[in-house]
């Protein structure tokens, strides 16, 4: 027999985490499963170890806000970003508050954001993006400093041995922060299954066909057993991290046609040793390579996984065809169909500086890496790096009118007309604004409820609907109350 349900969540990373738990609070009487193919939630990107924590608030990384010829620079996609780590610190901290999660510093913890800089050029870039967000509120506090002294009080391993006469600077802001997204989903999905949603893990939900009512009926295996299963949902949210493009294709909708994903994988450096471990506590981005995409600029990063702190260095990009890390080597082949070959074709035509990037990272020996670090500190030995794989990022190829074929970098959710399912493809910013896209997701898919779930939403998002920015008291007040709740900076 089939069994009948409101929702399915595919996948147990932190966007099934988020909208499942968005769901369970805006209407607990629904049911809701949840599966993941894996032993355990948050294995795939939402892990600690395959992301690089950075709860993304446009505080540090200049691909948010780049150069544009000798124009002015525009505020605005940074802007964005902020508003939207708003909404998911607000998140946050109302469930800290209702005892959905734990201890905050279980999961976010206070790191300032810092750019650092060198060259005549980049120094005044820098220097004219700090004249502009210092008047925005949401960026209260930002420095500026090209002072090797003040330098080196927030962050000594950039100063110690940096060669005399090269021109240098950095910003920082103390209110950034290191998130273990792996910790937030873990707890999201504890919660969840406490109050009774059916956290299905080694279950892969393996096809979706629509039904004449407009519902999903979906086949599953246990991967244990090897027992199939099939279930019907209401709504279908395919939150499969690189797989969901697989999904989606399965299932038929028309709105997938188009899509592609290319697959991006990184590898970090890392550092445990307590005598470098304690010099640095920050998250240290700076430009990207010519051709890189952009969040593979690098930085040095503070971490906090488990109470313990360690350092990593990187993304070094890697190629791997899979689309998860533990994905299939047939991902990248087995995508290609008639609807999106010519936009993939067009996007390795136009993008010759990114498979150039590419090659170059690929040749990368252990000591030309830790010789990328050394641009950052100069004193960092080979031998106390170790490097480590995080996770592949499922990057979007999608039609374009003008182009053919266009590499998006940032996420997209696909839905179908009738709201009936949803997922989402892309990486980047990722598990930061989980909650805003999230919301957005809500929306589109579910315009009947959505006006009676505003309310709630108010008491979980208090300026859920405004614009912060706009609004120097209000940003105060909830950068105030959400440092409280989380124990961080504002
Ligand atoms: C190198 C790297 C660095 C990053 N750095 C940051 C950062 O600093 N800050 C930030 O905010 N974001 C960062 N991101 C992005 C962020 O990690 C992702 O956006 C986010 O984790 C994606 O969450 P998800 O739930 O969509 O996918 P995932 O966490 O990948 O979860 C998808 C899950 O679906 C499961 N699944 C797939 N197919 C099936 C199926 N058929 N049946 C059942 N289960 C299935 C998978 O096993 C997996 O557990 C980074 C990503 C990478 C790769």
């Amino acid at each position: 027999m089939t069994e009948s349900v409101d929702v399915v969540l595919i996948g147990g990373g932190i966007m099934s985490a988020t909208l499942g738990t968005l769901l369970h609070e805006l209407q607990p009487d629904w049911k809701i499963v949840a599966f993941e193919r894996l032993s355990d939630v948050a294995q795939e990107s939402s892990n600690p170890w395959n992301n690089a924590g950075t709860g993304h608030a446009a505080l540090c990384e200049l691909n948010y806000m780049p150069q544009n010829g000798d124009g002015p620079l525009d505020p605005a996609k940074a802007i964005s970003i902020n508003e939207q780590f708003q909404q998911s610190r607000q998140f946050w901290s109302s469930l800290v508050e209702k005892g959905v999660l734990d201890a905050p510093s279980s999961f976010i913890n206070a790191t300032p954001h810092m750019t650092f800089v060198r060259g005549e050029k980049d120094v005044a870039y820098l220097k004219d993006r700090y004249e502009v967000l210092k008047e925005q509120p949401l960026f209260e506090g930002i420095e500026f400093s090209e002072d090797s002294r003040v330098i080196n009080q927030w962050a000594p391993l950039l100063m110690q041995k940096r060669r005399k006469g090269e021109p240098f600077a950095a910003t920082r802001v103390p209110a950034g922060t290191d998130v273990d997204f792996g910790a937030l989903t873990k707890q999201l999905f504890d919660h969840l299954s406490d109050s009774g949603v059916d956290v299905r893990t080694n279950h892969e939900v393996r096809s979706l066909k629509k039904q004449k009512d407009g519902s999903w009926t979906l086949k599953y295996r246990n991967s244990l057993g090897r027992t199939p299963g099939r279930i019907n949902a209401k709504f279908v949210f395919v939150g499969a991290g690189g797989w969901a493009l697989k999904l989606l294709q399965r299932s038929g909708i028309p709105e997938i046609k188009g899509y592609g994903v290319f697959p991006i994988g990184g590898q970090f450096l890392k550092t445990t040793n307590p005598a470098v471990v304690s010099q640095h506590k920050a998250k240290v981005y700076s430009q990207a390579s010519v051709g890189a995409p952009p969040m593979s600029v690098p930085h040095l990063d503070t971490r906090v996984v488990d109470g313990e702190a360690s350092l990593l260095f990187g993304p070094f990009a890697t190629f791997s065809p899979k689309f998860l890390k533990n994905g299939s080597m047939l991902d990248l082949v087995t995508q290609v169909r008639t609807h999106n070959l010519w936009p993939m074709l067009r996007v390795a035509f136009a993008n010759p500086d990114l498979i150039t990037y590419l090659l170059g990272e690929l040749v990368k020996t252990h000591r030309k890496k830790v010789d990328s670090l050394r641009v950052f500190m100069p004193t960092a030995k080979d031998e106390d790096w170790t490097l480590i794989q995080a996770g592949q990022r499922a990057q979007v190829m999608k039609k374009d009118p003008k182009k053919g074929g266009i590499l998006q970098f940032g996420t997209e959710v696909v839905s179908a007309a009738d709201g009936s399912i949803a997922g989402l493809l892309g990486a980047s910013p990722g598990a930061s604004t989980a909650v805003p896209i999230m919301l957005q997701l809500l929306k589109s898919c579910f315009p009947e409820q959505y006006a009676g779930w505003e309310p709630t939403l108010r008491e979980l998002i208090p300026t859920y609907g405004h614009t912060l920015n706009d609004d120097p008291a209000a940003a105060e007040k909830s950068m105030a109350a959400t440092a409280d709740a989380l124990g961080i900076s504002k």
